[in-house]
């Protein structure tokens, strides 16, 4: 009986690819894969591996970004262990600048379960014909698509460093370290699910960006010397108490009190995406908790590495630094215009 149905199987695959092989998408490369999770019940069934091969499409959406840009790419496969796959951008140089895992998107394409993975232009990335390689079982490269880099110009700025912020950078701590590899489990973690597409709302009320989003910062330390950082986030001048709330549904999965971002709070919207608000003088928020956009968060304040009362505002995506200013308003994980693409 199970023979039978995996035959069955194997003629519906063969038959749905030859009414898809006169297909023709420019947007959408396609690649023939093995479905290798299948090759040893096709072989039982009489049947080639070969002719039991699957379409796998892919598509990139934007596929035009600025640095420090987030964008998603998608992929369908009929089987596989695609829990597995992994998306890589590649830079103009051909240097690897970024990795994603997929996740199931919880939709179906004429080819099949969608997967998609999110992903972002790192903000040093140098503008021009960059590409994705999605990344199947066993190091399968199933698709090269192209992405476009646009050219972006970030400020410099100088900061001269007190002694007391000096310390928080320069002194080796082992609880600094503890701290800072806790963080990059958090945000180097892929989970499966997705509180919200985007549409960010703005977590303070506030008009003035005293950092913005990758600027090029020079610390200048009280004994002379200097060391260079790029800003991860969005400084918002914020005084000391004033209202911060969550930008995005999500759930909060870090809470509490650190070295060098003082209080601070971490919420996972999307596989891979995480808003961050820094140097917090209350955390209204306990890890776990399921929260909605305009939420109480806490109150701004200068815990931490920070000068004055300010909120700093980060959005991580596959790791990486985004610029929060891209999420507002708008989404970013754009089930509508991903299966319009994989279905062209
Ligand atoms: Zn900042």
């Amino acid at each position: 009986m199970k023979k039978l149905w995996l035959f069955s199987w194997v003629l519906f695959t063969l038959f749905i690819q030859m009414q898809c092989a006169g297909q023709s998408a420019p947007d959408i490369a396609s690649v023939e894969s093995a479905a290798a999770a299948f090759g040893e019940s096709a072989a039982a069934a009489g049947v080639s591996l070969a002719s039991a091969a699957q379409r796998t499409t892919f598509a990139v959406v934007p596929d035009t970004v600025r640095p420090g840009d987030p964008f998603a790419v998608a992929v369908t496969a009929p089987a596989g262990v695609r829990s597995r796959w992994t998306a890589q951008l590649f830079g103009t140089a051909g240097n690897r600048i970024g990795q994603a895992v997929f996740f199931d998107l919880r939709e179906e394409s004429s080819n099949g379960p969608v997967w998609a993975a999110l992903m972002a232009v790192p903000s040093t990335a140098a503008p021009g014909r960059a590409m994705v390689r999605i990344i199947g079982e066993n190091g399968a490269v199933l698709g090269e698509p192209a992405v476009v880099i646009e050219s972006r110009e970030f400020r410099t700025e100088n900061l001269p460093l007190t002694n007391t912020m000096s310390d928080i950078l320069t002194v080796p701590d082992p609880q600094k370290t503890l701290e800072s590899r806790r963080l990059a489990e958090i945000l180097n973690h892929t989970g499966s699910e997705v509180f919200c597409t985007g549409g960010f709302v703005m977590p303070v009320v506030s008009q003035v960006q005293t950092s913005r989003f990758g600027n090029r910062r020079v610390y200048r330390y009280p004994d002379g010397r200097t060391s260079s950082s790029i800003h991860a986030g969005i400084d918002w001048r914020a005084p000391e108490g004033t209202p911060i709330t969550v930008c995005a549904p999500g759930r909060v999965v870090f809470a509490g009190p650190r070295i060098v971002t003082g209080n601070t709070v971490i919420i996972e919207h999307m596989p891979g995406v995480y808003s961050l608000c820094y140097h917090l003088s209350r955390i209204d928020l306990a890890e776990g908790r399921m929260v909605t956009s305009g939420e109480s968060l806490g109150l701004a304040g200068s815990t931490g590495f920070s000068t004055a009362s300010h909120l700093h505002w980060e959005v991580r995506v596959a790791g990486e630094n985004t610029d929060p200013e891209a999420f507002l308003g708008r989404t970013i994980l754009d089930k509508d215009a991903i299966m319009s693409k994989l279905n062209e």
